[in-house]
């Protein structure tokens, strides 16, 4: 089986660009991983406010445990790092570290969790996202020092036709497209999570819901290979995961 470490801007991209694949894998008995590069303090609160803006990033912390768990991840880790308070509406800023300090942090967990594969954003910071394009960048050269056997893929990969164009990566050709149906109530389940984003979910897609928001097909471009051989056909052999005993957020008091 193979270990897989998702590397993720903020809490819920990683649910957004990659959640049915990354709950493909974990039930398919891979080792699954997030790793946060922050805990999203300068996303929204919520409409009404679901917690204080000082209290955001531990709020956001807990939505995103859960959020992994309906996606069958087995851990999850958070750099320290503060993501920079950014109004509605308002300018998208990436953390204030140089690269070399931001892909060390990255290279420690890499060194420590021993994946075979990490899958995080592309190049393109899929809309343009200051702290996901340099997330990519991190990555990438977080494996360029030293971890020649660990594969590299990024999310929201361009492909033709697509069901959203507007947030794929124009310079990342797809090279894996997933039809995650399969996988769909785990998605939707892990996007109810994270609660203080739903209004900015629904504001920025034009969605009428979040379970009609969630993307049915994810793309990924390879930038290092081979990727794990029990992972090169993965969608082939699908068992959604047993959601029993996994409460709806709703329900939850975070
Ligand atoms: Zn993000």
């Amino acid at each position: 089986m193979a270990s897989i470490l998702a590397i993720s801007a903020h809490p819920d991209d990683e649910t957004l660009f990659a959640g049915g694949t990354l709950a493909m894998y974990a039930g398919q008995g891979h080792d699954v991983t997030i790793l946060e590069t922050t805990r999203g303090e300068g996303g929204e609160i919520g409409e009404p406010p679901l917690t204080s803006r000082e209290n955001l990033g531990t709020f956001r912390e807990h939505e995103v445990r859960k959020a992994a768990q309906a996606l069958g991840v087995r851990d999850i880790f958070f750099l320290p790092y503060i993501d920079p308070y950014m109004e509605i509406n308002g300018i998208a800023r990436r953390i204030d570290v140089p690269l070399e300090d931001f892909a060390k942090a990255i290279g420690e967990y890499v060194d420590r969790i021993q994946p075979d594969l990490v899958i995080t954003h592309g190049s393109n910071g899929e809309y343009g996202h200051p702290q996901h394009i340099y997330t990519h960048r991190a990555a990438r050269l977080a494996l360029a020092n030293g971890h020649a056997d660990t594969a590299l893929m990024s999310w929201s990969a361009w492909y033709e036709p697509s069901e959203r164009e507007r947030i794929l990566n124009n310079d990342d050709r797809a090279d894996i497209v997933n039809d995650i149906t399969p996988w769909l109530d785990a998605k939707i389940t892990a996007a109810l999570f994270h609660k203080t984003q739903h209004a900015m979910f629904l504001r920025n897609s034009g969605a009428p819901s979040i379970a009609d928001m969630v993307w049915k097909t994810e793309s990924f471009h390879i930038w290092k290979g081979p990727l794990p051989t029990d992972l090169t056909n993965s969608t082939q052999s699908n068992t959604p995961p047993k959601m029993d005993g996994l409460k709806f957020p709703q329900s939850e008091n975070l």
